[in-house]
């Protein structure tokens, strides 16, 4: 990571000054400079940072941790970092695996978690949440009512809605429910100087290009999200789950690309290559060594039975039974490998990015074949876990233990540049739906040319100051 040295320079001097005025206006108890909360607060979830972590680094610890509790706090936070030029680092569950989150450049982190009203509009099909409202927590008061959002991240217990619209997130059934961007239709932000906007819910507008998709992806750089309005639906009456073992890669992304030709769209999505369904379905026996692929259908009973018909024509493959996939609707939250390897010195990640079917099988062997030479890898595979009439994501993990003479870093670095650039090579984009963070802005340029540059003039007109979240995606 490479601090950008000039901002901190100039808001050192003033910061003591917006703190001292932030305590005042916010009070004590939103506030805090003390030590055991910058450092909880100088990293979210990169893989990297854990390493750093573990030999007592934190190259970025900020100056203070501010929890505002309403839209008025926001915009005196706001209003104040602007005038003392200090940095703001928008914050919500710290899930973020691309070091987004993180205050490299000092200044203020502003925590929302303790915005979280939430408000459901049975007749429109709606819900009014709060930035720093929980994900779990929301996915779980809409069941109770008998709607769902359908945005289940891996991550739905740790995650807010601000982070989810801010990194651009997706869930494990998006292939029905899409991603946030999909369902976000209206927003309030704060942005620099410290003015609010709000873009209201309507079922579609045309009027002037869509600002609400300014802020989906802008991670925090363009200003601070304050509540959204987001699509519901009511909870799926029909559940169909099938499962296949097929005999290469090729046939169950063929077989999918078939599917959803036809216009059918199972909820869950999920192949498997031979490692990965090894290393999750080796319990079984007769999947043990193929391709596993798991769906889940739901909705309308009709529709749904349709889809599963659709699904049972096309595929290529054995049919499996439902026992795989209540495997995996068991195991799907299960995140152990960070706290188990981590401390052993074993350096990981996971890469997902997406691409067109005609490039997608050449995407994943370039992908895979640019890691597995690098010296020290353990392992690298993939699954798909995201579909469109269009193409693909795939998902790839990589794991190694780095070579004598190269630290974690510079390890997870080599890996991470072989990645992106076969990603770029074979026509695909760099991020699906984690974000670009601080890992991924060196490869901005690279996927975006001009366009990256009109995206810098445009950050740089909503925010003169340079104060959102400076260097986060290069900006
Ligand atoms: C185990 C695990 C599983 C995961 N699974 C998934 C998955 O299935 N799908 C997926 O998409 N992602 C996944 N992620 C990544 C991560 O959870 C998502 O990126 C999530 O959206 C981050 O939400 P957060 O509230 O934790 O945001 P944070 O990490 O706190 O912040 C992320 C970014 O959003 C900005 N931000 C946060 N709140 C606001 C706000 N109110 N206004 C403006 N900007 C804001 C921050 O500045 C930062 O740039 C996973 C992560 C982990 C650790």
């Amino acid at each position: 990571m490479s601090p950008k040295k000039d901002v901190k320079k100039e808001s050192s001097g003033k910061v003591d000054k917006v703190i001292d005025k932030l305590s005042r206006s916010l009070g004590d108890d939103k506030l805090s400079t003390k030590r055991a909360d910058l450092l909880s607060y100088s990293h979210d979830y990169w893989p990297i940072y854990l390493h750093w972590i573990l030999k007592d680094k934190y190259p970025s610890l900020p100056d203070a941790v501010a929890w505002p509790e309403s839209k008025e706090q926001v915009k005196d936070i706001v209003r104040w970092c602007y005038r003392g030029k200090v940095p703001i680092y928008p914050y919500g569950g710290g899930s973020g695996v691309l070091g987004a989150a993180v205050p490299e450049s000092g200044g203020i982190v502003v925590d929302l978690k303790r915005m979280r009203s939430l408000n459901i509009s049975e007749e429109d099909l709606l819900v009014e949440a709060e930035s720093g409202l929980n994900g779990y927590y929301l996915e779980d008061s809409l069941n109770e009512e008998g709607y769902t959002m359908g945005n289940i991240p891996q991550s739905l217990y740790p995650s807010t809605v601000g982070g989810w619209v801010g990194t651009k997130a997706l869930g494990q059934f998006s292939t029905k429910y899409g991603g946030i961007e999909d369902m976000l239709k209206g927003i309030e932000v704060v942005v620099p100087p410290g003015r609010s906007i709000e873009l209201k819910p309507h079922p579609r507008t045309s009027t002037g290009p869509d600002l609400r998709k300014l802020f989906a992806g802008a991670e925090g750089t363009m200003g601070i999200m304050t509540k959204g309005w987001f699509k519901i639906w009511p909870e799926p009456q029909k559940r169909i789950k099938i499962s296949y073992a097929s005999e290469s890669l090729e046939d169950a992304v063929r077989s999918i690309r078939d599917v959803m030709r036809r216009g059918a769209e199972p909820a869950v999505i999920r192949i498997y290559d031979s490692i990965e369904t090894k290393r999750h379905f080796y319990e079984y026996e007769d999947i043990y060594g193929k391709i596993a692929t798991v769906l889940v259908i739901e909705g309308d009973e009709k529709i749904a039975k349709a889809e599963s018909e659709v699904v049972r024509e096309e595929f290529i493959g054995e049919e499996k039974g439902e026992e795989p996939v209540d495997h995996w609707l068991e195991t799907r939250f299960n995140v152990k490998e960070a706290p188990q390897f981590v401390p052993m010195g074993v350096v990981f990640d996971t890469i997902e990015v997406a691409v067109k079917w005609s490039d997608a099988m050449d995407l994943y062997h370039n992908v895979v074949e640019s890691i597995r030479p690098i010296k020290g890898v353990l392992f690298a595979s993939a699954h798909a876990s995201h579909f469109y009439p269009q193409g693909i994501c795939f998902y790839f993990t990589f794991a190694g233990i780095p070579p004598r003479r190269k630290d974690a870093e510079e390890f997870y670095q080599e890996a991470w540049m072989e990645a992106m650039n076969a990603v770029l090579k074979s026509n695909g984009t760099i991020s699906h739906h984690h974000g670009i963070g601080r890992q991924r802005r060196d490869w901005m340029y690279g996927e975006l040319g001009e366009a990256y540059n009109l995206l810098k003039e445009i950050k740089d007109r909503v925010d003169k100051r340079g104060i959102m979240n400076p260097g986060n995606m290069g900006l």
